[in-house]
């Protein structure tokens, strides 16, 4: 008995977010050139507001728990999603606040990272209790100063989407009536509501490129012992929600991966040939489980996925997933996070000493936050982008290909020609946008692993990187002369 608790203990020190971010950065920090106050300043949590609320459920009061944390000042506004999940607590909030800091640093986003988090049960809550959870949420941050668009900008996060963000948008313009910006206070929101095209599936299409870019270095590739490029790569996904799917999905459509494995809450799937995830999610639809979908085997334990047997294991579902209990059996090459925390300290050693190569949440994750930037961008600016330039490069490009065509003297299809100088839309630029910052931070961490000697994981590189950053952002505040 008494060695069961101890290892309850033990593991619970192991699964605290809180405590394992700080392990992240006590790692990183002696490779970056600041005083220890600052970089005290830098690991520590802002502010955090803590509060319950009422909600009038089927005519009885319900109380509710509600966070918003605010790690990082250094830039203004703060950014962050809010999580619906009746697992959420003060010290996983603050944990994933900090991971925002870090990733906006990271991928040249100029927010500061906060979060916030609502214990409700996302899925069982009838529509019209989860709309009152979250007018009412969004009037206790407006009451304290926790949103608006120059001071904090929620977005969605687990257990939240378009939906709930509208919501958000919608009171918050009722209390700042006639506020010019108030579409920027919150993103992620419905496209008619002045979201952007392309942040649905931005989290999961920057996790797409993050692997295209760490699977484009030949030397890498050789370690692991896998070819160049995403084609024809096994690839195990956790999850199959917002995330997850487009992951899945744009990795096998535009990456020509062959999705082996799937896991959700209740079980997984595994084909070795494949499965097509676009299918799959037609099927979901319908039947409400993976299960079922033909052509696969199914497997009762949920966390089987993370032991399959192949290249890339993408854990994009929850925190804590890759532990000092199952890391030993990981048998990727590539344990791509999408997730924020999926994998412990004591998990990564493990997944370290074997040669894994892991690609770290505050990187991979990060396309998200980079939309949502190109999200606020927008609103301020309130104009779409692409709207000034389309005509005019469209008219660029037709000159050149005359030009090619008089030269050549071999008229274009039609159809060719309309492809060829179609101007950009936004979803494209979006998308190129996101592909570039999802490459140079890749590039800042690469350069600092190969600088910096003692620096042999691109997570501590990634930390390195960050930390930098804002230690110079506060340097340069003059706080720290
Ligand atoms: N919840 C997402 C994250 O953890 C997005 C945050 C945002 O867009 O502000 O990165």
């Amino acid at each position: 008995m008494a060695t069961q608790e101890a290892k309850t203990v033990d593991n619970a020190d192991e699964l605290n977010m809180y405590k394992a971010v700080a392990r992240q950065f006590e790692k990183a920090a002696p490779f970056v050139d600041a005083d220890k106050g600052l970089l005290d300043q830098i690991s520590a949590c802002n502010n955090l507001y803590s509060f319950t609320f009422p909600v009038l459920v089927e005519g009885k009061v319900q109380m509710f728990e509600g966070w918003r944390a605010e790690h990082s000042h250094h830039r203004k506004p703060l950014k962050g999603g809010i999580r619906y999940s009746l697992h959420v607590d003060e010290d996983e909030v603050k944990a994933l606040a900090s991971l925002m800091t870090y990733k906006c640093a990271l991928v040249n986003v100029p927010f500061g990272g906060s979060k916030g988090a609502v214990k409700c049960d996302p899925y069982r809550t009838p529509v019209e209790v989860l709309e009152k959870i979250t007018r009412r949420y969004t009037f206790e941050l407006a009451h304290k100063n926790f949103i608006g668009p120059g001071v904090n900008v929620p977005a969605p996060d687990m257990g939240t989407g378009e939906r709930e963000m509208a919501w958000m948008v919608d009171t918050y313009s009722t209390i700042h009536h006639g506020e010019l910006d108030a579409f920027a206070c919150v993103t992620g929101k419905p496209v008619s509501q002045g979201g952007i095209s392309g942040r649905t599936e931005a989290t999961g299409r920057g996790v797409y490129y993050g692997i295209v870019e760490a699977c484009a270095r030949d030397d890498d590739m050789d370690r692991l012992g896998l070819s160049v490029g995403t084609e024809g790569k096994r690839v195990v996904v956790q999850g199959f929600g917002n995330v997850a799917y487009h992951a899945a999905s744009i990795l096998q459509k535009e990456g020509g991966a062959k999705i082996i494995g799937i896991g959700e809450y209740n079980g997984c799937l595994y084909n070795p040939d494949g499965i097509d995830i676009d299918a799959l999610q037609e099927h979901r639809k319908k039947t409400g489980y993976i299960q079922g979908f033909p052509g696969c085997e199914e497997i009762e334990d949920p966390k089987a996925c993370l032991e399959m047997d192949c290249d890339i294991l993408v854990p994009a579902a929850i925190e804590n997933q890759i532990t000092s209990d199952n890391a030993a059996r990981v048998k990727a090459k590539i344990v791509a996070e999408g997730a924020n925390g999926p994998t412990t300290p004591s998990g990564e050693e493990i997944l370290l000493s074997k040669g894994v190569m892991i690609l770290p949440d505050i990187f991979l994750n990060a396309g998200g936050v980079t939309v949502s930037y190109f999200e606020w961008t927008k609103n301020i600016s309130h104009m779409r982008f692409g709207r000034m330039a389309k005509r005019f490069e469209v008219g660029r490009d037709h000159r050149m290909l005359d030009l090619i065509e008089s030269v050549t003297g071999k008229p274009l299809a039609a159809d060719r020609r309309e492809a060829l100088a179609s101007g950009p839309n936004e979803i494209d630029l979006v998308r190129s946008g996101l592909w570039n910052t999802m490459a140079d931070a890749y590039d800042e961490m690469k350069e600092v692993m190969a600088n910096k000697e003692g620096v042999n994981d691109l997570r501590t590189a990634a930390f390195v990187v960050a930390i930098n950053k804002i230690a110079t952002s506060y340097e340069q505040l003059g706080i720290f002369p």
